[in-house]
């Protein structure tokens, strides 16, 4: 059984006093503290910038040129906060309940409550750095709605919310570096986790210019690495996002969480053909206005313009009257996902389902539609050709997010002392499928308001106590370790790449571990993906050296770690015999077939332990507990 060290006393009560009984470290202290934070994208960057304000000595690594390109970066939609702006019923405790709900149950009450408390603060700091936030005719920040909730809660920067939040962070984290309090290494990537006695002590990195691998110590880790979604292959993540710091961790006994949580959005654009390596999402904010249907009838090849209204079958609207097409995440991937399955798919490989705007245009106006999805409406012309200010968007669900991750405390440390992880990278918050919107909010809350406080209470501890040298043998014998790891690599010279390898894994675990789950599927891919890691251990061509720009070599290492971790969820998700938010098996599920939960059985998290043997993983248990809300049978209708 995990401590999640939840603090005692009133929901609303627990983070403040938390904050109060928390030990300080004085200012003059904090600069005897080294902090390392691997990851610069909104998680990273906010902590990084707010730990070297605070005047802890900060050491701020990514694998990208700059902290800019993270992937944080191609967020669209927006950030909810509980500020009702709007006046329209939305306060801290709805934000909470419908937080809890849309995870369909399966998070931490204590966290979420803190995350919803601290969404105000958010958008206060982000506005005082200057992020163009929308704003409405008298001036206030202006709000929209998203998936799951029935208030307007979700404030935005046109379709580049992620980029705007991303520049205010970068600058302040510029501004550490400036002032010297954070020390950062672009193209630095992370590919050990140290540890010394049982705590984490630093990390092994390599240029991935010059080839270099290098130690670094510290007094604490701060992993704020992103989601594992690329393990299928096909995403909208980007290309570079990967499980190898997480998943290096894990092997250093740091649990990894809830693994088969992972989330489907259902507004992507369609497939194309079989050898594409990137989906690409068209934001959640466009089921604001835009309705979703397919033809009434089986294999309709009309136009859509030749469709008409009552040969239309506007699916969510007439499934779920209450919340219609902002139904969560989950829900509209699986609905339009049972009628392409059907055979009432639209677009040339009957893939997709439409996305309508007629409605809205003649309604609010050309002139509004654009000023709220302009770059949207562009990005997808200029993909499919297809224009659709004329005709309606196509989409298809696509892997978007990932709910699991590494194990925290309500501290945010890992079950490593010393290691803590922020941002998607860890599984807290948003249970089994995560709202619209709230991604950005909880990397930010971790980022800017929560790890500072909670790191110096640990810190507090170690005053008087040096970081471990960068020499000792426990550095000496990781670094050894990174070296031959990357001759094994490059002497197996076989005869595929590494992405023939990720492409074939990508297909296993979307077939198996996808949208959809059952038992038979999951124990094929307990026997079809080891055989596959084998073949891919034997076969693998990875072409150059180990002292240069090599991104072959790079991949092989992010791929494996793929093959782990997706054995991983199969384990988990076999395992979790009930069907929750993201994670739908087939053998659980109502008379309507909405997703069946097993309270008495699963209300808990479920945290693996690292054992050299795949399948010998040890699964821990959180249980959670619900004292502030009623759980229930989500209901959308
Ligand atoms: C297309 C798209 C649109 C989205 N839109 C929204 C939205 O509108 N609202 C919302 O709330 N959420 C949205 N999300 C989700 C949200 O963008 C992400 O969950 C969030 O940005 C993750 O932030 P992060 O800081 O945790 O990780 P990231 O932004 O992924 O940053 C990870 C960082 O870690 C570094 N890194 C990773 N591994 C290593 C390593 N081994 N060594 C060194 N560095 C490493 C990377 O260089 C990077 O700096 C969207 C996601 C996608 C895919």
């Amino acid at each position: 059984m995990l401590d999640a060290k939840i603090p005692p006393g009133q929901i609303n009560e627990k983070w403040k006093n938390h904050k109060f009984s928390m030990k300080l470290v004085n200012p003059n202290n904090k600069r005897k503290f080294d902090i390392i934070v691997v990851g610069t994208g909104l998680a990273g960057a906010s902590a990084a910038a707010t730990l070297g304000e605070l005047g802890y000595r900060v050491k701020a690594f990514t694998f990208h040129d700059s902290p800019r390109r993270a992937h944080s970066i191609a967020a669209q939609g927006g950030i909810n906060a509980a500020k009702n702006y709007t006046n329209d019923g939305d306060s801290v405790e709805r934000l909470f309940y419908d937080t809890i709900k849309g995870g369909d149950y399966r998070s931490r009450e204590a966290n979420v409550h803190r995350l919803a408390e601290v969404s105000v603060n958010i958008i206060d700091q982000a506005t005082a750095q200057g992020v163009p936030f929308a704003r409405d005719y008298g001036g206030l920040l202006d709000n929209r709605s998203f998936g799951g909730a029935q208030v307007s809660r979700t404030f935005y920067a046109r379709g580049q919310t992620g980029q705007q939040l991303l520049i205010g962070a970068y600058s302040a984290l510029m501004r550490q570096v400036a002032m010297g309090t954070v020390e950062l290494h672009t193209r630095s990537e992370l590919l050990d986790v140290v540890t010394k006695e049982d705590r984490a002590c630093g990390i092994i990195v390599r240029d991935l210019i010059s080839g270099e691998a290098s130690a670094h110590s510290a007094h604490a880790v701060v992993l704020a690495t992103g989601g594992y979604g690329n393990v299928y292959f096909l995403s909208t993540n980007a290309m570079m996002c990967n499980v190898t710091a997480a998943w290096r961790a894990h092997k250093r006994g740091a649990f990894f969480a809830n693994p088969c949580y992972t989330q489907i959005h259902p507004t992507c654009i369609p497939a194309s053909e079989n050898f594409q390596s990137k989906l690409t999402l068209m934001s959640e904010s466009l089921r604001n206005d835009g309705r979703i249907w397919v033809p009434t009838g089986f294999d309709d090849k009309r136009p859509a313009s030749d469709i008409p209204e009552n040969d239309r079958d506007y699916y969510l609207e007439r499934k779920y009257p209450a919340f219609g097409n902002l139904v969560p995440r989950d829900v509209a991937s699986r609905n339009a996902k049972t009628v392409c399955d059907e055979g009432r798919g639209v677009g040339p490989l009957r893939n997709g389902v439409y996305l309508d705007f007629d409605a809205a245009i003649e309604r609010d106006g050309l002139d509004t539609i654009v000023a709220r999805y302009g770059n949207l409406f562009d990005m997808y012309h200029r993909i499919t050709g297809e224009n659709p200010y004329e005709q309606p968007m196509r989409i298809y669900p696509a892997i978007h997010y990932t709910m699991g991750g590494l194990w925290v405390d309500y501290n945010l440390m890992t079950t490593v002392p010393g290691l803590y992880c922020i941002g998607e990278a860890n599984f807290s918050d948003h249970g089994a499928n995560r709202l619209g919107a709230s991604a950005l909010m909880q990397g930010l809350a971790d980022g800017y308001f929560v790890l500072p406080y909670t790191i110096g209470d640990e810190l507090a501890g170690l005053l008087g106590t040096e970081k471990v040298p960068n020499n000792d043998p426990v550095f000496t014998k990781a670094l050894a370790n990174v070296a031959n790891e990357t001759d094994r690599w490059l002497s197996i010279n076989g005869s595929r790449s590494v992405d023939f390898f990720h492409r074939e894994l990508g297909q296993l675990v979307w077939e198996y571990i996808g949208m959809e789950r059952n038992k038979t599927g999951l124990e094929k891919a307990l026997t079809e993906i080891p055989a596959l890691r084998e073949e891919f251990h034997r076969d693998v061509r990875v072409l150059g050296s180990a002292d240069t720009l090599n991104q072959s070599l790079e991949k092989a290492g992010r791929v494996d770690d793929f093959f782990g971790l997706a054995e991983l969820m199969a384990h988990d998700a076999l395992e979790r015999e009930e069907s929750c938010g993201g994670h739908f098996r087939e053998e659980h599920q109502t008379l309507d077939g909405e997703a069946e939960r097993d309270d008495q059985n699963f209300s808990h998290v479920a945290a693996w332990e690292w054992t050299s043997n795949h399948n010998l993983q040890t699964r821990h248990r959180e249980e959670l507990i619900f004292e502030n809300v009623a759980l229930s049978q989500r209901s959308y209708k």
